[in-house]
């Protein structure tokens, strides 16, 4: 067999899902192909490479062994709950060394509503080179197994070309997931999904309380991790964050450039609800969601769950800070030294100069010339300086693996998306190349490093799929 599927999601009571299968397209071809993915899923990458292959990864054959389907969820999105939401762009197709394998953009499903189940070529190359960058640079992340051009054109803003993107996930588990069942009070079913995250992600789980737990833990960490790289979601609705922990469903997520608390780009994001600074807030209004969703399960008596479930919460603003904090510290190189002050007077000058987040940390590891290089010499630079260099203590080496060069800029992803878009592919391999080694200077690649010129620079992202 090609494609050595198990199917546990699909063994899950009906409700978890409907049968489904991907729709065909005229005339796919095949963009990228991720060879080390797939050797670690068992795949062999040349198979991919074949007819058959794109048959499978475009949606016109279903592969021998998968059994089709959209997973259903609710979800708060931007603070309203809708109770039903579901793969509508998405089909899974089975379980390969215990990872999901979907395609997103094959079709419509039973919970399409009013989309079209496809997406345009555009997102799906951003959600290739950003979700592969991301774990380039250690962060938990879904990944890219393979990207199809369609053949055919989506109806946007104007006709685009339509992409299919292969998705690899430890799991589509959402905190939107828990919601589709405790909305529906179906408590039966609440509890099948709980014994189902422990057997994907927690095997030592002891019930929902700990799912909660430990949940918390990894959405902890995982946003402390995307503030140390300066990256922001864009749309951190509840049916987008993972029971796993890894970063899910890039949409019109960007890294920043020039450090600004306040950065948002999401064009849909008006309020900057989910922007940079709010990131964290709302991570845990998003996991009070999944506490509350929790509930019945926690204690039989609801005045007694909700205390369990107020003590984890109140965890998690200790968890995320001495995460960032020992990532921070990282940063600037004093690992054994913590120093929150010294490490928000260093970000209040960036902020302060406009200067590139990425561009002034990775120039530390060369010392004061370097950063001088980017950020002006002020009485405040100045006085920063005496402070970290006093410290005599800063790591170069360490500092270079926590700053990368490299990060996947909206100026870069916009050019690449252009380009393909006139069929040409030529820039999305050369950055998807560079972006491997984010933390490697590349020197050839320099100006992949730089922060966009005023011209270049991108304002507004689109969901757009
Ligand atoms: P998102 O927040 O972008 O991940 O998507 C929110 C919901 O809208 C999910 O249930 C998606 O499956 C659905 N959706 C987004 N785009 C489409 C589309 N083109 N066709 C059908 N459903 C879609
Ligand atoms: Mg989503």
């Amino acid at each position: 067999m090609r494609f050595p599927f198990t199917n546990t999601y699909s063994q899950l009571p009906p409700e978890f899902f409907e049968r489904t299968s991907p729709l065909p397209v005229s005339s796919p071809s095949l963009i990228a192909v991720n060879d080390e993915l797939a050797i670690e899923l068992g795949i062999d990458p040349e198979f991919l490479r074949s007819d058959e292959g794109l048959s499978v990864l475009s949606g016109n054959q279903v592969p021998e062994g998968a059994e089709p389907l959209a997973m259903a969820y609710a979800g708060h999105q931007f603070g309203g709950f809708s109770p039903q939401l579901g793969d509508g762009r998405a089909i899974l197709l089975g379980e390969l060394h215990g990872k999901d394998l979907q395609l997103k953009g094959a079709g419509r499903t039973p919970y399409s509503r009013r989309g079209d189940g496809r997406s345009a070529l555009g997102p799906v190359i951003r959600e290739y080179l950003v979700s592969e960058a991301m774990h380039a640079l250690g962060i938990p992340s879904t990944r890219a197994l393979a990207m199809v051009e369609s053949g055919e054109q989506v109806q946007r803003e104007e006709l685009k070309p339509g992409g299919i993107l292969t998705r690899v996930a430890s799991s589509h588990l959402r905190i939107g997931t828990v919601q589709f069942f405790a909305a529906r009070g179906d408590h039966a079913n609440l509890e099948a999904l709980v014994s189902y995250a422990k057997l994907r992600h927690y095997p030592d789980l002891s019930g929902a309380l700990d799912l909660l737990r430990k949940v918390i833990e990894k959405q902890a960490s995982l946003i402390a991790q995307w503030m140390s790289v300066g990256f922001i979601h864009g749309v951190m609705n509840t049916d987008n964050m993972s029971l796993s922990g890894e970063t899910i469903d890039y949409g019109p997520c960007a890294f920043m450039d020039r450090y600004d608390p306040a950065q948002r780009f999401s064009y849909i994001d008006k309020q900057g609800r989910y922007a940079y600074q709010n990131q964290a807030y709302i991570a845990q209004w998003n996991l009070s969601r999944l506490a509350e969703a929790l509930l019945p399960l926690i204690d039989k008596k609801q005045e007694r769950a909700a205390e369990l479930a107020r003590n984890e919460l109140a965890k998690f603003p200790v968890l995320y800070e001495s995460a960032r904090l020992r990532l921070f510290s990282k940063k600037i190189g004093l690992p054994e030294n913590p120093d929150w002050e010294l490490i928000q007077s260093f970000l209040d000058l960036l902020e302060e100069q406009k200067a590139d987040f990425t561009l002034a940390f990775r120039s530390l590891s060369q010392g004061r010339d370097a950063l001088l290089s980017q950020i002006q010499e002020t009485q405040s630079a100045r006085s920063w300086l005496i402070r970290w260099e006093a410290t005599g203590v800063s790591d170069p080496l360490l500092m270079d693996q926590v700053n990368p060069a490299f990060i996947p800029r909206n100026h870069r992803i916009e050019n690449v998306i252009q380009a393909a878009d006139h069929g040409n592919f030529t820039p999305f391999h050369e950055l998807h190349e560079i972006l491997k080694r984010p933390y490697s200077d590349q020197k050839e690649f320099t100006p992949y490093q730089d922060s966009p010129a005023p011209h270049e620079i991108v304002c507004a992202t689109f969901c757009g799929t």
